[in-house]
């Protein structure tokens, strides 16, 4: 875990560099509108809680976002860049709320009012984020989850990119709030029937829940990336791992494999390398970890031969219309796989349909996004519904 935050110095070298930018490009471009110009400030008075505090009213995973957000919020805006390199914001905001974590600075307050009762469907960052905005102004709420750990798709991100324990922590000091009743393994099937059963209205938070497929034969040969990530240690005895994908999920297969100790890992994808829909922290992740990757290739099929896979792979390109297509004769057999990982990453499962007391939330309408934009949507939906309770 140690590596994952700055150490003083470089913290306090990332705090020099910021440029006091009056318009606060960086506080615009957060999706929580959280405000870096505001909270780099205070830590360099020395005022770390302050600091914190100023994360903690816009973001309730203010520590979870700052170990995982991408760069292409608050570091894009950043003005620095045009001297030399963009402040590395989110690393900055990572160790002032680790420093909050391990000093308990950050406590929400109890509003005792008895309202109405909601309900928030999922517990991921959007379900998260409509919790507060609940809490905040003394409603009760009644979180649904259907699995047995909070958290949602922050429970895949490989452990040593987000430890479960700041996750459990960040969430936990929402859930000792005394207006917030978690119900876990418990599945809503019906967003009426919670209306039904007395609450005043409902958030529907419930991510992407259905896998995205390639729809040829021997695909139930690959296990998805959700089994995969869920439980990594329990494929390290593998010596050769296939991961099929060119995305985010892809590349934390790709890593997780590497990191249990695989020997071989094979990215396949679809389109050239800089087409890939990841960072490039990720591309060179994969570099210097020693992920093989081939581009420009489509698997067609998986089969079964003695204890092995094999694939059966054809070549892509681009027509003149800027579609991908197969190359014709181009299929190319590549067996001694030990397993193979379809990481396609997932869409939406249910039709949406918001209503004056039932909203939705997160990446079931924006589809798969962030942690920070997902609380942002969860915060946003939740005072939907309180302006459409009043009415
Ligand atoms: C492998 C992977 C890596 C990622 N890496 C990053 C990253 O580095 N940085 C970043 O910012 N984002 C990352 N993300 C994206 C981020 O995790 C998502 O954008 C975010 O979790 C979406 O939040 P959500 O609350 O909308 O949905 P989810 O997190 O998917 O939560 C939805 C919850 O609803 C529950 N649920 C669904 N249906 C029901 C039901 N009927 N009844 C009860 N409960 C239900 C689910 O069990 C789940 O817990 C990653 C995602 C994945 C999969």
């Amino acid at each position: 875990m140690k590596n994952l935050y700055l150490n003083k110095t470089q913290f306090n070298a990332e705090l020099e560099k910021c440029l006091k930018c009056p318009a606060k490009p960086c506080m615009k471009a957060c999706p929580v509108h959280c405000s870096p110009h505001d909270f780099i400030a205070a830590a360099q008075n020395n005022q770390m809680e302050k600091a914190a505090e100023s994360i903690a009213r816009q973001n309730v995973l203010g520590e979870v976002c700052g170990l995982i957000c991408p760069d292409h919020f608050c570091m894009k805006a950043c003005l620095r860049s045009y001297v030399d390199y963009p402040i590395r914001i989110p690393a900055v905001q990572a160790y002032i709320m680790k420093q909050a974590r391990e000093n308990k600075w950050i406590a929400y307050p109890v509003d005792r009012t008895q309202k109405e009762k909601i309900a928030v469907v999922g517990s991921g960052p959007a379900g998260l984020g409509a919790v507060t905005e609940f809490v905040r102004q003394g409603y009760a709420v009644d979180v649904f989850e259907q699995d047995e750990r909070i958290g949602g798709a922050l429970n895949l991100i490989p452990y040593n990119r987000l430890p479960r324990e700041i996750l459990a922590y960040e969430w936990g000091l929402v859930q000792q709030n005394p207006l917030v009743t978690m119900h876990l393994k418990t599945k809503i099937n019906s967003y009426e029937a919670l209306l039904q059963d007395g609450f005043a209205g409902v958030i529907a938070a419930v991510g992407e829940q259905k896998e995205r497929r390639l729809n040829i034969e021997g695909e139930n040969l690959a296990v998805s990336y959700v089994q995969y990530l869920r439980e990594p240690e329990k494929y390290a005895a593998d010596a050769r791992v296939a991961v099929i994908g060119g995305g985010a999920v892809a590349v934390d297969c790709a890593m997780s494999a590497k990191n249990a100790g695989v020997a071989t890992v094979e990215m396949f994808v679809r389109r050239r390398l800089d087409h890939m829909r990841i960072t490039q922290a990720e591309r060179q992740m994969l570099l210097s970890g020693g992920v093989d990757i081939t581009t420009m290739t489509r698997v067609a099929q998986i089969e079964k031969q003695n204890d092995k896979l094999v694939l059966y792979t054809i070549k892509t390109q681009f027509d003149e219309q800027g579609k991908l297509v197969d190359v014709e004769k181009t299929v190319v057999p590549r067996g001694g796989f030990d397993r193979v990982v379809l990481a396609l990453g997932s869409t939406r499962g249910e039709e949406i349909y918001n209503s004056a007391r039932i909203v939705f939330a997160g990446d079931v309408v924006q589809g798969g996004s962030t942690a920070v934009e997902a609380v942002a949507s969860g915060k946003n939906a939740a005072q939907i519904l309180l302006e459409n309770l009043k009415n």
